[in-house]
């Protein structure tokens, strides 16, 4: 008689990635970009998909929600 280990798989919540909709502050469009979870404070410049400007993006991580701000450089 042979005993089977059963090694279970633990499953990560947390993702690489987390994608939030912003609005560009020139064109008014909305697009998605992709924010690191594991920064508490993210500061940094993003081109708009649509127009192509440049767009300062300030994501804010506190008790688990997101907060996006978009302003023009
Ligand atoms: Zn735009």
């Amino acid at each position: 008689m042979r005993l089977e280990q059963y090694i279970e798989e633990e499953v990560k919540a947390l993702p690489e990635e987390q994608w939030s909709e912003i609005e560009c502050p020139y064109c008014g469009e909305n697009f998605e970009i992709g924010l690191d979870p594991s920064s508490e404070f993210q500061s940094f410049v993003n081109d708009c998909e649509i127009c192509c400007k440049p767009i300062q993006v300030d994501a804010e991580w506190e008790d688990g929600e997101l907060t996006v701000g978009t302003s023009r450089i």
